[in-house]
């Protein structure tokens, strides 16, 4: 079994999908084992990002990531990262696979409705950074 962590983005919390978001990561198969809904402060979305640092949508993405609330979420299931992953579709919706969020969600490369861990080392730092293990049951 294993872990992964997933964030619903702003532009899917003001259009009010969170639900809508959530049944297709348990339709998938994972189960949600946290769950919150936060602000994020700028401080925490730089360095949620800070492997984006420098390039030219960093500015961009941390504004978007603060400008809403998020729903930031363990999820768990056999091979979690990869298939979360899967569910999330292609970072561009309009390459994303039919059937996924961003295919169904998804308003553009940066409004893109979703955060998925992308290996085991990023999902470990990145449920440390939002949750305290006594959150996660
Ligand atoms: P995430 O890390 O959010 O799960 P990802 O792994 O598919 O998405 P990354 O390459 O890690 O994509 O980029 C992180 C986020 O930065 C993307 O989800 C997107 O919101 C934003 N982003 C990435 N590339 C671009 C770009 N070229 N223009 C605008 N935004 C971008
Ligand atoms: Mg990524």
């Amino acid at each position: 079994i294993e872990r992964t962590f997933s964030i619903i983005k702003p532009d899917a919390t003001k259009r009010n999908l969170t639900g809508k978001i959530t049944a297709k990561l348990e339709e998938a198969g994972l189960r949600v084992v946290a769950s919150k809904r936060i602000r994020m402060s700028k401080e925490q979305a730089e360095g949620f990002y800070a492997e984006h640092q420098g390039k030219p949508f960093f500015a961009g993405l941390v504004n978007f990531m603060i400008s809403e609330p998020v729903i930031v979420q363990v999820l768990e299931s056999e091979n979690a990262i990869l298939l979360n992953r899967e569910v999330m579709g292609k970072t561009n919706p309009e390459e994303a696979d039919e059937g996924t969020i961003r295919k169904e969600f998804a308003l553009s490369m940066s409004e893109n409705s979703v955060h998925g861990s992308d290996s085991p080392e990023s999902a470990a730092r990145e449920i440390q950074f939002f949750f305290s293990d006594d959150e996660i049951v």
